[in-house]
């Protein structure tokens, strides 16, 4: 009897720095991937040295090492999305790019990853005009957060008269500023907004000059255990896509995903030091990746 032998599983190509605490990068593209069903491929842009407390140091590695590991799984591996968080410098950054216009991949994700939360840049600044001007029209999709929306519209020299606060009546006009950067499509995280919900916009262009924007809401959480949240988001989405979804679909159950993990996150940290007062020292703490129990977005929270 011939033995059935199961289909691959979607690949999904994460480049991205190392954190050595595994809440965010490399790490947590890892565990979201696998979680969904996916397999990650990883290449390693930078080590930093980072806990719950914050990132301490980053070490970009040489841009030789990159390209060295962008070879090897793109000639052995059926790489289905491909995922960008944390790219460190200008030589890294080009490197991925040339290979981005070389292989012309038609998913690729971009998370702006630009600063951690705690304020280390994770991009050199000398970089952010390369990033603006060349690999934004390279990606499908990009997942800015308000602040990272501000900053790439600015650095673009788009002007706008007051900075973005991720209200619904600005979006359109954000679109606007986005798509005349060539940007391909957003997903406009409100995670920093003032409003009541968390709602995040998948923006995309509408001809002649519209905007089609669709909207994801979800009950905003008050919790610490955020490390890494916007690392896992553009991992699940990619991993959604290379598990054939649509990009409506995609960001719709990544946010359902991303939902589960923040919730359920107490149950899944590690253990920390105590402080000599025997309290725990975690200033952020991790998602819970591997959420068993998929809690679904209530009712009432849908925009
Ligand atoms: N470290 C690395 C390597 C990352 O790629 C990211 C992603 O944004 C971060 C840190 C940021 O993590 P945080 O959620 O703590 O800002």
């Amino acid at each position: 009897m011939t033995k059935k032998i199961p289909p691959p599983l979607p690949t999904v190509l994460t480049i991205s720095g190392s954190d050595c605490s595994a809440g965010a990068g490399l790490q947590a593209d890892l565990k979201t991937i696998h979680a969904l069903g996916g397999y990650a491929l990883t290449v390693a842009t930078a080590i930093t040295a980072q806990n719950s407390q914050g990132v301490a140091s980053v070490y970009p590695l040489p841009a030789q090492v990159v390209q060295q590991q962008l070879h090897a799984i793109l000639d052995d591996y059926d790489v289905q999305a491909i995922k960008l968080g944390m790219l460190g410098n200008l030589e890294i950054l080009n490197t991925v790019i040339h290979c981005l216009k070389q292989i012309n991949h038609p998913c690729v994700i971009v998370d702006p990853v630009l600063i951690s939360s705690s304020g280390c840049p994770l991009l050199e600044i000398n970089a952010l005009s390369v990033f603006i001007k060349e690999l934004l029209p390279l990606a499908t999709l990009i997942t800015p957060n308000i602040p990272e929306v501000n900053t790439l519209l600015e650095g673009g020299g788009e002007i706008l008269n007051l900075p973005f606060q991720g209200q619904k009546e600005e979006i359109s006009s954000i679109a606007q500023a986005l798509f005349a950067l060539n940007v391909n499509a957003a997903v406009i995280k409100g995670g920093h907004s003032i409003e009541t919900l968390a709602t995040d916009y998948l923006v995309q262009p509408n001809e002649p000059n519209g905007a089609t924007i669709q909207a994801y809401s979800s009950r905003r959480m008050t919790t610490q255990n955020t490390h890494g949240t916007g690392c896992t988001y553009a991992s699940a989405i990619a991993t959604e896509l290379a598990k054939g979804a649509t990009l409506n679909e995609a960001v719709k159950r990544a946010k359902e995903y991303l939902y589960s993990t923040l919730v359920h996150a107490e149950q899944a940290q590690p253990a920390h030091q105590k402080t000599p007062n025997q309290a725990y020292k975690v200033r952020k703490g991790s998602l819970n990746h591997f959420v068993v129990d998929n809690t679904r977005i209530p009712n009432n929270s849908a925009c």
